[in-house]
């Protein structure tokens, strides 16, 4: 079995297959943040879809080098500047490091290289250079450069590989500044955009003069620098499809780098976009939230994670605080089987070896939907079904320690995955531990009143303290 992938330039679902000839090297790369403010619970769906596909690739033994780089330098973070009165590096600093504590929050892998765009200006500025050589650009009269469309598919390109564009009205030569347009608004767009008063300070110097990059040509430039000019993988939103990418292999591949016949990209995908509370994401509806803004109404980043990893990335997904509700409890579910099976496992855990394999486990189960372009539901669905069919077991008493201990070691597998490490410490906040740590103390020296009021303490910060054997486990009230 294979694993197939909907792959966007072609608009089917295709067997994956690396361009390594061992097979066992991948190279991808996922647009990153826009560090102009905190990213919404929408851009984390995006984000959380490519930890996937890596953490997936992975499990499925390929050697990933994961790309990602970060936009520190746009039309909406030149205005931002602009309204503070900030340096760029100070402004964006701020919302870069927030970004990278929000994927440690959400447990995704760092990627192998997170570049900044404004120190990749010397490779913008060289491969910009190339599409002037090759006659595919050209310098306008204010010292901005733009890509030539009609030299493009003069070349014998197609300009409209991941959409249908229409040519018909489109007059030669027109222009688009901005980085963002409909696909009605196609024409030239801007590579290098020379300076004006209203970029303040943030400038650098070129062979067409002063002025800074277009936001599409950068990612084209960070791709083929770290991953080479022609690689497997491209991910984003399904709203980046159009211009972003379109316009990315416009310029890489208008650049003639890849070998012949090679493509920029081998397959590109696109995540669909998230909904909150039944309505896209908009401040004035009371709908937009950030992870922060989720973390500070009590829900963990596993939580959150799991709620955004429920949906197949191809559909559109309504995200609701209910919806993290049920996430809740149904984490919970697994964490009390798992922590049942570490139980009953107990010394056989380190034997994992002689464990006999259960046919066919959950790992193959897993293996099979996910193979299917990533159906996580239905991989969910193994995983539930996997849950009630332990619970069975250990209630019969029908689950001998070496048994549990492969049942685990094929969910720590399937884990891997899906990335919901058990509740451990980390999860649980210092303030629960030490309230935890009190009441124990209070209850050793049969202070029950006060241990009791520490549990009411608990409980109304949701939390629950159960008194087992081993001492007392702090748990979440679902
Ligand atoms: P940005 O920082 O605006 O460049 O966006 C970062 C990523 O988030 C891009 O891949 C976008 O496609 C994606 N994105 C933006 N809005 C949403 C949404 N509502 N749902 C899912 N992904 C989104
Ligand atoms: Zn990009």
């Amino acid at each position: 079995m294979a694993l197939k992938l909907f792959n966007t330039l072609s608009r089917s679902v295709q067997e994956f297959t690396p361009l390594d000839p061992s097979g066992k090297r991948v190279g991808m790369y996922c647009c990153g943040p826009t560090v102009y403010d905190f990213a919404h619970v929408g851009n984390w769906r995006t984000f959380v879809f490519g930890d996937l596909v890596r953490r997936y690739l992975e499990f499925r033994g390929y050697d990933v080098t994961h790309v990602m780089n970060i936009t520190d330098v746009e039309d909406k973070i030149i205005r931002r500047v602009a309204e503070t009165g900030s340096a760029l590096r100070d402004y964006t600093s701020r919302y870069e490091q927030a970004f990278l504590e929000d994927l440690r929050a959400l447990n995704c892998l760092r990627p192998h290289h997170l570049p900044r765009a404004t120190e990749f200006i010397s490779e913008i500025i060289e491969l910009i250079g190339k599409l002037i050589d090759r006659g595919i650009a050209y310098r306008a009269a204010d010292g901005s450069v733009y890509f030539s469309i009609e030299k493009y598919r003069a070349a014998g390109r197609t300009y409209g590989q991941l959409v249908k564009l229409n040519f018909e009205d489109m007059r030669v030569g027109e222009r688009v500044k901005s980085d963002e347009y409909a696909k009605e608004s196609v024409a030239d767009f801007a590579l290098w955009k020379a300076r004006v008063p209203e970029d303040g300070v943030v400038f650098w110097p070129s062979p067409w003069g002063e002025g800074r990059p277009g936001w599409h040509i950068e990612c084209s430039a960070m791709s083929m620098k770290i991953l080479g000019p022609s690689f497997d993988l491209h991910l984003g939103g399904e709203d980046l499809i159009f211009p972003h990418h379109e316009d990315e292999i416009a310029q890489s591949e208008g650049a003639e780098l890849q070998p012949a016949g090679r493509r920029f990209v081998q397959y590109w995908l696109h995540g669909a976009h998230l909904l909150v509370e039944g309505r896209k994401m908009a401040k004035s509806l009371g709908n937009y939230f950030t992870l922060r803004d989720l973390l500070a109404k009590g829900f963990a980043g596993r939580e959150i994670r799991a709620l955004l990893l429920s949906a197949h990335y191809r559909e559109t997904f309504n995200f609701t605080i209910d919806g993290l509700h049920g996430a809740r409890s149904s984490l919970g579910r697994i964490d009390d089987c798992v922590a049942r099976l570490k139980e009953i496992a107990g010394e056989a855990a380190s034997s994992k070896e002689g464990a006999p394999s259960q046919a066919p486990g959950l790992q193959a189960r897993f293996t099979e939907v996910m193979d299917e372009d990533l159906n996580i539901s239905a991989a969910w669905g193994a995983v539930f079904e996997w849950v009630r069919e332990m619970n069975r077991r250990m209630a019969e008493g029908k689950l001998p320690p070496v048994e549990a201990a492969a049942e685990l070691a094929q969910w720590e597998r399937v884990n891997s995955v899906l990335g919901i490490e058990a509740a451990g410490g980390a999860e649980i906040p210092a303030d629960i531990i030490a309230l935890a740590n009190e009441r124990d103390t209070a209850r050793k020296s049969k202070d029950f009143k006060r241990a009791d009021a520490i549990r009411d303490e608990l409980k109304s910060k949701g939390w629950v303290v159960e008194d087992t054997p081993k001492g007392p486990k702090i748990k979440r009230l679902s």
